[in-house]
């Protein structure tokens, strides 16, 4: 009997995870992206921080902690099936996060948050199958010394939050190679996806255009992220609003010593950050500066990357912002030998708004998951930190 053919839309971290899956599970699988490598977008250029759920400490429940908890707890366990060991590529320590006076919650509501979400970790099944063993979660204070040492203007607490990150880009590398030497997927890379129809009925067959031709398929999964409205909508599937998109630049930058710059992050109003993943790797963004693109349209358009004196304008934006609140992190743009402004998109199910707004939808992202019509299906991949696990499941239901 001839195998089932399963056509992916999209090579980020969800739609390789799932090739690699579907493939692994007995299906004939064709990868699309347009880019020339699978892992070249946004997931290649995030922080990847694996989401326990602290970051929300804005939404008014624990929903969101409560949706991202199960794939972030289990993140290590299916990246390990799809890359190998991830040792010597998560970041060291646990996340020092910080509390800016114009956080839209103060100290003692984050503290509770804080608790109730530690709770939530510790009495999850898989609280020690984490990137390290939470099944004792807990965020502590940073003592005023502790605070002072790192802390700059406007920074009126510090908390040591048991959650760490993948470097980004090592482990796109890994997962590209991962998709090239898997022998039931095959790859058609710079490629455009078009629409996808169905052929007679939506449990029937689906067919693929693309700016490369058309090819049919037993079934077919969206996971294009930026571009995934508007495949959705060829398919019959027809967004149901709100949602945001937005696009986000950072900086990458590689040192030519090592530096103990703590892993720290300033969020729930005020938002920038710092990722150090091994030392000489670093992640660095201060939102506002980064935020170059956003809009509720089906698909927006990438912005062009900065170059010259603009690049360097980006570069010095972003440092300016981050010293102001953490004041070490200068030593880390001064001993600099590679440095990368690169970005990516953010979906969100939400109306979006300002993050210093307290209404905004993106305090909350308990929404996302996917969507089915027929042999259709289509993925908000939402997290970085729960693809790995989404696509698992996903695979095992569509393999049956
Ligand atoms: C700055 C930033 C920081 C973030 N930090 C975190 C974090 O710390 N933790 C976390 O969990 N999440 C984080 N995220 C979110 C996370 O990066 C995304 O949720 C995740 O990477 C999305 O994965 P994906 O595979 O769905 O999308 P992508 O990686 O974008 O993959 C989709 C692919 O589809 C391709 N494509 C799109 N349209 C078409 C088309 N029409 N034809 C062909 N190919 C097409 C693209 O080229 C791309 O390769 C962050 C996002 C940004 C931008």
């Amino acid at each position: 009997m001839s195998r089932r053919r399963a056509a992916v839309l999209g090579a980020g971290i969800m739609g390789s995870a799932l090739a690699i899956n579907l493939a692994r599970r007995g299906l004939d699988v064709t990868l699309f992206d347009r880019e020339a490598a699978p892992m070249a977008a946004t997931s290649r250029w995030n922080e990847g921080k694996i989401h326990l759920g602290y970051l929300y400490g804005a939404d008014p429940t624990t929903a969101t902690a409560e949706h991202i908890l199960p794939g972030g707890l289990l993140f290590g366990h299916y990246a390990r099936e799809l890359v190998g060991d991830l040792d010597g590529h998560i970041t060291a320590d646990d996340d020092i996060y910080l509390l800016h006076r114009d956080s839209v919650v103060g100290a003692d509501v984050m503290r509770a948050k804080f608790d109730a979400i530690s709770e939530l970790i510790q009495r999850h099944p898989d609280a020690a199958r984490y990137l390290v063993d939470v099944s004792d979660a807990k965020v502590t204070d940073l003592a005023p010394a502790e605070l002072s040492d790192i802390a700059g203007e406007g920074i009126v607490a510090g908390f040591r939050v048991p959650e760490r990150s993948v470097d980004t880009r090592w482990f796109a590398n890994r997962l590209a190679e991962a998709v090239a030497a898997e022998p039931g997927v095959t790859s058609r890379l710079g490629t455009t996806v078009l629409a996808a129809e169905p052929i007679d009925a939506p449990d029937g067959r689906w067919r693929v255009r693309t700016d490369g031709g058309d090819d049919d398929f037993d079934v077919v999964v969206n996971a294009l992220w930026s571009g995934r409205l508007t495949v959705d909508t060829t398919a019959g599937l027809a967004p149901q609003g709100p949602w945001n998109h937005r696009y986000r630049l950072c900086v990458f930058i590689r040192t030519r010593a090592e530096h103990d710059v703590p892993s720290t992050i300033v969020a729930v109003g005020p938002f920038g950050d710092v990722k150090n993943y091994n030392g000489r790797d670093f992640y660095l963004s201060w939102y506002p500066v980064g935020l170059v693109a956003e809009g509720a349209e089906l698909e927006l358009d990438a912005p062009a990357l900065p170059t010259g004196p603009d690049l360097e304008a980006f570069i010095d934006d972003v440092r300016v912002a981050l010293e102001r609140v953490m004041p070490g992190v200068g030593r880390v743009f001064d001993d600099a030998v590679d440095t990368i402004v690169h970005g990516g998109f953010v979906f969100a199910q939400s109306r979006g708004g300002a993050l210093d707004d307290p209404s905004s939808g993106l305090h909350r992202r308990d929404r996302y998951g996917v969507e089915r019509r027929g042999a259709y299906y289509s993925v908000d991949t939402g997290k970085y930190s729960t693809a790995p696990w989404s696509a698992s499941r996903l695979a095992a239901e569509i393999a049956g």
